[in-house]
C-alpha cells in the first residue's frame, strides 16, 4: 500500500469519529505531499490553522498512521504558499465578499433559473423536516417566526441544549426559510470556530477591513456553537462589534450555545448580555413518544421499512439524542438493506447490543448525582441525604435515588448509606415512586432526561 492510501483510509478513521462540521473545518483545507514511505508534508491555510489543527488532531493523525503502517511517520505541518493554494471552493469554505452578493442578481434571473440551495445551508435543515414535541416547541415557534419577519420580533434568537438535539438544524432551518423568501437576502452562516479562523486570518492576511465589511452587511447572521469562543477574548470583541452594527440596523441575529448562555465561562459580560437580549429559547432531549415520531419520519423520508415494533426499542433504548437516535437507525438500515428484508426485534437487538448495553458508568459517583440534584432543585446536598421530609426535599431526594440507580451499579443498601444511612427498601420505595410518576407525567421525563444529562457530562469532564 502507498502512503497515499494509508493517509486516506486514516482520514476516513478521523472522519467517523468526527464531528461532520468539524471535520469539515479542518480537513478539507489540506493538501498532501508524500515525501519517502516515511514521512509526509500537510500543508495547511495559515499558521493560526496549523496551530489548531496540530492541537487537536496531531495525535490521532500520528497513532492512526503507526497502526495502519506498522511504523512512525514523520509528518511536517507546513502552510501553504499563496500560489499553491487551492482554487476550487469547498463546501463550507467562508465565501468572498463577492459570492456572498452573489444571490442578490435581478429578478428575472431567479425566475428563470431553478431554486438553487443557499450555499451556506444544508438543504435538509428545514421546518418540515424537524419534528416538534414539548421539548422544542417553544424554540421552533420562535424560529418559525423569525423566519418570516426576520429582524423584527425576536431578535436576537438564542438557542441552547446539549449536543444533537437540532440547534443547528433549527438555525438553519431559519436560513432556509428567509432564503426560499427572499433569495436575494444575504444570510451567512458559519461556526463560531470558524469565524474565529477567519477573522485571525483577516488579521494575518492584512483584510481586516473587507472582513468588517462582509459581517456588517448581512440581512441574516447565523452564528452557531458560540460556546467555543471561551476565551477568545479578540474574537468576542470582533463579534461585540459585529452584534452593535448588525442589531442597530435591525438585522437578524441568531446563536446557538451548548448550555445556558449564563454558563459560559471567560465570556465578556457585555457581550453576554447583548447576545441573551432577545428570546432565549432551550432545546431538551425528547420524550421517547417525540423520538419514535422522528424514527418514524426519518425512515419514511430514506424510504425504507422498518417495523413500528423495532423503531420503538430504537426510541425507548436511545435516551441520548438525537444524534444517537439517527445513528442506531441507520446501522439498522444498513443491514436492512443487506439482507435486503424487514429487520426484525431480535435481528434488532442483537445488532445494537452495543448501544445498549448503555455507556460504561462505572464512573459515575454518587455524591456527583447528589449534587447535581440538590443544585437543580436549588437545595443543599446536606438537605438531600438529611432527614426532613417536607414535599420540597422528598422529591428531590427521590428523584437522586431515582437517576443513582439508573445510572450506576450501586445497590439499593450502598445507595441508602449515602443518603443518611436510610434503608434499602426506601430507596426502592423512591424509584418506584419516580418510575410512577414518570408513566403518569410526560413532562417529568425531561426533567429526569435533562438531569442525567447534565450528570453524564459532569462525569465525562471530571
Ligand atoms: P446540535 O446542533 O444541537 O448538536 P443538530 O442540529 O446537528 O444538533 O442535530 C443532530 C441531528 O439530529 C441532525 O441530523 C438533525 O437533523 C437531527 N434532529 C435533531 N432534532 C430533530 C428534530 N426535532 N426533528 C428531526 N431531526 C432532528
Ligand atoms: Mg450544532
Amino acid at each position: 500500500m502507498h502512503l497515499t492510501e494509508f493517509w486516506n483510509e486514516t482520514l476516513s478513521l478521523i472522519k467517523s469519529s468526527t464531528d461532520a462540521s468539524e471535520f469539515q473545518l479542518y480537513f478539507s483545507e489540506l493538501t498532501v505531499d508524500y515525501g519517502t514511505e516515511n514521512n509526509l508534508t500537510v500543508y495547511v491555510p495559515s499558521t493560526f490553522f496549523r496551530d489548531r489543527l496540530k492541537v487537536k488532531f496531531e495525535a490521532q493523525i500520528k497513532s492512526t498512521l503507526k497502526e495502519l503502517t506498522g511504523h512512525d511517520i514523520d509528518i511536517n505541518f507546513k502552510v501553504r504558499p499563496k500560489e499553491t493554494r487551492t482554487e476550487t471552493k469547498k463546501e463550507n469554505e467562508p465565501l468572498t465578499e463577492k459570492e456572498v452578493q452573489k444571490p442578490a442578481q435581478n429578478s428575472s434571473d431567479i425566475k428563470a433559473t431553478p431554486k438553487k440551495n443557499h450555499v451556506l445551508l444544508n438543504p435538509d435543515y428545514t421546518f418540515s423536516n424537524f419534528i416538534v414535541g414539548g421539548n422544542n416547541e417553544f424554540a421552533y415557534n420562535c424560529a418559525l417566526a423569525i423566519s418570516k419577519d426576520p429582524g423584527l420580533n425576536y431578535n436576537p434568537l438564542m438557542l441552547y441544549g446539549g449536543v444533537g438535539l437540532g440547534k443547528t438544524h433549527l438555525m438553519q432551518a431559519i436560513g432556509n426559510a428567509i432564503y426560499v423568501n427572499n433569495p436575494k437576502a444575504n444570510i451567512i452562516y458559519i461556526p463560531s470556530e470558524s469565524f474565529m479562523m477567519e477573522f485571525f486570518a483577516s488579521i494575518q492576511n492584512k483584510t481586516q477591513s473587507q472582513f468588517k465589511n462582509k459581517y456588517r452587511n448581512v440581512d441574516a447572521l447565523l452564528l452557531d456553537d458560540i460556546h467555543d469562543l471561551e476565551n477568545k477574548k479578540e474574537t468576542q470583541e470582533e463579534l461585540f462589534n459585529t452584534f452593535n452594527a448588525l442589531y442597530q440596523a435591525r438585522k437578524q441575529l441568531v446563536f446557538t450555545c451548548d448550555r445556558p448562555p449564563q454558563e459560559l465561562k471567560d465570556f465578556a459580560g457585555r457581550l453576554l448580555s447583548r447576545l441573551t437580549l432577545g428570546v432565549n429559547a432551550d432545546l431538551q432531549i425528547p420524550s421517547w413518544e417525540t423520538r419514535f415520531v422522528i424514527l418514524k419520519k426519518k425512515a419514511e423520508q430514506k424510504n425504507i421499512k422498518i417495523p413500528d415494533d423495532v423503531l420503538e426499542i430504537i426510541a425507548r433504548k436511545i435516551t441520548t439524542n438525537v444524534r444517537d437516535l439517527q445513528a442506531a437507525m441507520n446501522q439498522v438500515t444498513a443491514y436492512a438493506e443487506i439482507i435486503n428484508s424487514e429487520v426484525t426485534l431480535e435481528i434488532a437487538q442483537n445488532l445494537l447490543k452495543n448501544i445498549f448495553a448503555g455507556p460504561v458508568q462505572q464512573s459515575i459517583p454518587i455524591d456527583l448525582v447528589q449534587k447535581v440534584v440538590a443544585e437543580f432543585y436549588k437545595l443543599s446536598v446536606q438537605d438531600l441525604k438529611g432527614k426532613k421530609r417536607t414535599q420540597a426535599i422528598t422529591l428531590p431526594r427521590q428523584v437522586a435515588m431515582y437517576i443513582i440507580r439508573e445510572m450506576t451499579e450501586f445497590s439499593t443498601t450502598e445507595v441508602g448509606t449515602e443518603f443518611g444511612g436510610r434503608d434499602h427498601t426506601t430507596v426502592m420505595h423512591a424509584v418506584q415512586k419516580i418510575a410512577d410518576k414518570l408513566k403518569t407525567e410526560p413532562s417529568f421525563d425531561a426533567v429526569i432526561q435533562n438531569l442525567q444529562r447534565i450528570v453524564r457530562e459532569r462525569a465525562s469532564n471530571s
